[in-house]
C-alpha cells in the first residue's frame, strides 16, 4: 500500500525557499510528469526508500551510475576503507594510475586518459582538446544529444532542456552558439551537406553513438561507421561521448559493440560508480597535447578523487565478471518486450528498444529514430503512466525523452512486479 506523498511535498515547499525550483539538478523537479518529486532516505541494491516510508524498484539509478545497485556492499567498504586515510590530497596517487590502467584495458581506442569531476567537464574538456589540436572553431553535434551544460554543447540539447523546452538556453553567448553546428541523428545525408559546407572548419564531431538522451534511439546500420568515415576524410576528431553508454551499453560501451575507434572518448556516471567523476581519453598523440605534457589547459582541485576513483574502480573490476550484461540485457528485453506486449494487446501504440544495461520505451505511433520523431511521443499518457507507476512502487525517469537503467542489483522478481505493475497501469491510461 502506497503511504502517500505528504512528506516529500513539505519537503519540496521548503527546498524551493532555499534552491532553484527546489533541486540541484532540473529533471529532478517532475516538471514533465507534475506532483511532487519524492525525496529519498536511502537505497539498497535494486531498491530506493522515499521520507514518506515508500519502497521503490529503481529504474533511474541515478540517471546510470549505480550499474551494481545502491549501496552495493563491496563499493560502500572500499569508500569506507579510504576514506580513514583522508579524503583528498591534490597530490597523486597510485590509485589514479591503477584506474588508469583499467580503463585504458576496458576501452583500447583510450591510450591515455584523465580524470575529471563530471560529464560536463569531460565533454567542454574533450572539445577544448580537439580544438586546440585542429585549430579550427566549428563542433557539430546531433539533435537530441545532451553532452552536459558547457555553453558550446547548449544547443538543440536532449535531456532536461528537451523536457523544460529549453533546447537554445539564455546565457549562451551568438559567438559561441555559431560555432556550434547541428544536424539530426541517423541521417548521413544532412552530416555530409554540412561537411561540404564546413567540413575544413570542423574541429569535432561530437555524439552519443547510441543516444540516450532523447530517450533510449540506436544508430542505423553502418550510420556509426559513416560518421568515422567522413570526419577521418576531413581531419576532423570523433569524439563518442560515452557518459552514458560506457561501462553500459557494454564492458567496453558502444565503440566496442560497434567495433569502431573514435578520436576521443568522454565517461561518467559509472566510472564513478556513484561519486562524482568524468573522464576523458583517447589517442596518445592527441592527449599529450593536455596540460602538463602539452600547451592546452585543464586542470581540477578534487581530480582523481581517491574515494571517487576507488568507488570507480570498484565498480569496473566487478563489472568485469563474465556474464554481467548478458544478464543486465537480458532484464531489459523482458522488460521492453512486456512493455510492448502489453501496448499490443491493449491497443496502446508504444514502441523500445535495449541495449546491455540500458532501456527506452515510447508512447508513439512512430519508430523513434531522431529527435524529432522522439518529440511525437505521447508527453501526456507517459506523465500519467508514470504517477501510476510510482503509486505502484516503481520509479522510472520522470520524463519520457530519457533513458531507464538497470543493475546487476535487480532480480527476476523485481521484473516480474514490474511486468505487473506496468500492466496494471497501462490498462488505466
Ligand atoms: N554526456 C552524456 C551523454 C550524458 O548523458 C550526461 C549526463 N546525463 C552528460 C554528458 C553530462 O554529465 P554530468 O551530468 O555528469 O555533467
Amino acid at each position: 500500500m502506497h503511504k502517500g506523498y505528504t512528506r516529500s511535498e513539505t519537503a519540496f515547499a521548503e527546498a524551493k525557499k532555499l534552491i532553484p525550483g527546489g533541486v540541484n539538478s532540473p529533471v529532478r523537479a517532475f516538471r514533465a510528469v507534475g506532483g511532487s518529486p519524492v525525496f529519498i532516505e536511502r537505497g539498497a541494491g535494486s531498491k530506493m526508500y522515499d521520507i514518506d516510508g515508500n519502497e521503490y524498484i529503481d529504474y533511474c539509478l541515478s540517471w546510470g551510475p549505480l550499474i551494481l545497485g545502491h549501496a552495493h556492499p563491496e563499493v560502500v567498504h572500499a569508500i569506507n576503507e579510504y576514506a580513514l586515510k583522508g579524503t583528498s590530497f591534490g597530490a597523486p596517487t597510485l590509485l589514479e594510475t591503477e584506474m588508469a590502467q583499467l580503463v585504458t584495458e576496458i576501452m583500447p581506442s583510450v591510450e591515455v586518459v584523465r580524470m575529471v569531476n563530471s560529464g560536463t567537464e569531460a565533454t567542454m574538456s574533450a572539445l577544448r582538446l580537439a580544438r586546440g589540436y585542429t585549430n579550427r572553431s566549428k563542433i557539430l553535434k546531433f539533435e537530441g544529444c545532451y553532452h552536459g551544460h558547457a555553453d558550446s554543447l547548449l544547443i538543440k540539447a536532449g535531456s532536461g532542456v528537451a523536457t523544460l523546452g529549453l533546447p537554445d538556453s539564455p546565457g549562451v553567448p551568438d559567438s559561441v552558439a555559431s560555432n556550434t553546428l547541428t544536424v539530426p541523428f541517423n541521417d548521413f545525408d544532412s552530416l555530409k551537406l554540412a561537411f561540404e559546407k564546413f567540413g575544413d572548419d570542423i574541429a569535432a564531431v561530437i555524439l552519443e553513438p547510441i543516444c540516450g538522451n532523447m530517450g533510449l534511439v540506436k544508430p542505423r546500420e553502418g550510420y556509426l561507421q559513416q560518421i568515422r568515415e567522413i570526419t577521418r576524410q576531413y581531419g576532423t576528431l570523433l569524439i563518442f561521448d560515452e557518459v552514458m553508454t560506457g561501462f553500459r551499453a557494454a564492458y567496453g560501451g558502444v565503440q566496442a559493440l560497434y567495433n569502431i575507434e573514435p578520436d576521443l572518448t568522454t565517461l561518467g556516471k559509472v566510472i564513478g560508480g556513484g561519486l562524482p567523476v568524468g573522464a576523458y581519453g583517447g589517442k596518445r598523440e592527441i592527449m599529450e597535447m593536455i596540460a602538463p605534457a602539452g600547451p592546452i589547459y585543464q586542470a581540477g582541485t578534487l581530480s582523481g578523487n581517491p574515494l571517487a576513483m576507488i568507488a570507480g574502480y570498484t565498480t569496473l573490476k566487478m563489472l568485469g565478471e563474465p556474464g554481467a550484461y548478458d544478464r543486465l540485457e537480458a532484464m531489459g528485453k523482458r522488460l521492453v518486450e512486456g512493455f510492448l506486449a502489453t501496448g499490443q494487446e491493449l491497443g496502446l501504440p508504444v514502441t523500445g528498444a535495449y541495449v546491455g544495461g540500458m532501456m527506452g520505451t515510447f508512447f508513439s505511433e512512430q519508430e523513434v529514430v531522431d529527435y524529432d520523431t522522439a518529440k511525437l511521443c505521447n508527453l501526456e499518457r507517459y506523465a500519467k503512466y508514470f504517477s501510476l507507476m510510482l503509486e505502484r512502487g516503481v520509479y522510472l525517469a520522470p520524463s519520457q525523452l530519457e533513458a531507464g537503467f538497470l543493475s546487476l542489483a535487480h532480480t527476476d522478481a523485481d521484473i516480474d512486479r514490474t511486468l505487473e505493475a506496468s500492466r496494471d497501469a497501462m490498462k488505466q491510461l
